[in-house]
């Protein structure tokens, strides 16, 4: 996709904030630091659009950035962040699940995972979350300029052993610093979207 136009929208707060207009929806989920402000803006080719490790783990807001009138990104907060208590956790868990599970215009999710670790506890249940809700997934191993080229393919097969990702699903090993995966993500958010 060639991308024209790329606008901040809104932080919404609540569903009676989310555009009306109906145009695909691509969500990037992941931990706080995981690199989706980063992956938003690598993708869109602008270097601070989505804002960067602002305050993580305290916006409960859903980001949304429309792309050309092509569609959304939505950018939704981060888990796993520490100093969070039980009940922020559990609005989380309910705001995110009613987005997940109710919202028309969503085609794609993009669970991003960092490629220099071993998938935490939440992201495996966050996984296992996604798949039981069927939605149409890709992962994303993130940063993975900052591990040897050498090192790439072991780490990639932690990620999916841990995850418990069937074989042949949608997976790219990304970097926002290098552009590595950049067109390969494209692509499959052209044939979710149907663009
Ligand atoms: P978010 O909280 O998931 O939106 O994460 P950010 O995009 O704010 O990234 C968190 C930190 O990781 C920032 O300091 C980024 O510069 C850094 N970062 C994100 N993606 C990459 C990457 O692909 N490579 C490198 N080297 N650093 C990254």
């Amino acid at each position: 996709m060639k991308v024209n136009r790329s606008e901040f929208i809104i932080s919404a707060v609540g569903p009676s904030q989310y555009p009306q207009d109906a145009l695909p929806e691509v969500a990037l989920a992941g931990r706080s630091n995981v690199g989706k402000s980063s992956l938003i803006n690598k993708m869109i080719n602008r270097r601070n659009l989505a804002r960067t490790s602002s305050q993580p783990g305290k916006t409960q807001t859903l980001n949304y950035y429309r792309i050309n009138d092509d569609l959304y990104f939505v950018d939704l907060p981060g888990y796993g962040y520490a100093k969070v208590s039980q009940e922020q956790r559990r609005k989380w868990g309910q705001f995110i699940e009613e987005y997940l599970t109710g919202r028309e215009p969503l085609k794609l999710l993009l669970l991003l995972i960092d490629a220099r670790h071993e998938p935490t506890k939440d992201d495996v249940l966050m996984y296992e979350w996604v798949r039981h809700f069927e939605l149409p997934l890709v992962v994303v191993a993130t940063k993975a300029d900052k591990l040897p080229k050498s090192q790439w393919q072991k780490n990639v097969k932690i990620v999916k052993e841990t995850l418990g990702m069937p074989k042949d699903a949608p997976f790219v090993l990304f970097s926002s610093e290098t552009g590595m995966g950049k067109e390969e993500l494209w692509s499959l958010i052209e044939s979710a979207i149907g663009y």
